[in-house]
């Protein structure tokens, strides 16, 4: 059975209370039913901010979640303000999205850009989920986990085809040898399942329904 990444996306979402209420909701219902978890890897990236205390609600209720990054800084520790650098998100976290399309469209990030990024989160020993959004999106040495996300698909409630998903996660295992893609846009808890029991997509990127901690549990139970 493949292990599968499950990856809670928050975006700019949250107060630090809105945030604490998430985790307890999430863990009340978990205690209930803790069937169809195994083999998954429950990833959640919330803003910077919310890092401190999200890890803490976490232990607290002892939760099988890891944490990821949304960014990373090109730059090392330093004069670069505004900037969260590997060093600092380590601390915090396992994993950070690199690459993703709202930060292409709205922040003018460029392939040299994301690649440095890719190079500083592998100094930190962070792993990179590199965002393409089709299949010929270049990718970066050294990754081993793609988000495949067609910018048509995100936040607009019209998901890939699973057929289509699975169609480019093959060509891009070929073209790039990368081990797991996975698929965003518009996933929810009723359509997950049509995408991972394609055999070529390992997971799930998740943006909006994760908002909602029943609805996020419940995309990690039917995927
Ligand atoms: C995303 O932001 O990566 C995403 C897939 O968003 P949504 O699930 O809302 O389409």
């Amino acid at each position: 059975m493949k292990k599968l990444f499950i990856i809670a996306n928050w975006k700019s979402n949250k107060t630090i209370e809105e945030a604490e209420q998430w985790f307890h909701d999430f863990a009340e219902k978990l205690k209930s039913d803790s069937s169809n978890i195994e083999n998954k890897e429950i990833i959640v990236c919330p803003s910077f901010i919310l890092f401190e205390h999200a890890r803490y609600c976490s232990n607290n209720l002892k939760l099988p979640i890891r944490f990821g990054a949304q960014n990373i800084s090109p730059f090392d520790k330093g004069a670069y303000t505004g900037e969260v650098n590997g060093e600092q998100i380590k601390e915090f976290a396992q994993y950070v999205i690199i690459g993703h399309s709202e930060r292409r469209k709205n922040f003018s990030e460029t392939n040299e850009m994301l690649k440095q990024k890719v190079l500083m989160a592998k100094k930190y020993n962070l792993m990179p989920i590199f965002c393409i959004q089709n299949q010929d999106s270049p990718v970066p040495q050294e990754i081993d986990v793609i988000a495949y996300e067609p910018p048509t698909a995100i936040g607009t409630g019209n998901p890939d085809t699973p057929e289509n998903a699975q169609r480019v996660a093959k060509i891009v295992k070929e073209r790039t040898g990368v081990a797991n893609v996975l698929y965003g846009g518009s996933v929810t808890s009723s359509n997950v399942k049509t995408f991972t029991n394609m055999p070529d997509i390992d997971g799930l990127l998740v943006g909006g329904a994760s908002l909602d901690s029943l609805e996020f549990l419940a995309i990690i139970k039917n995927a």
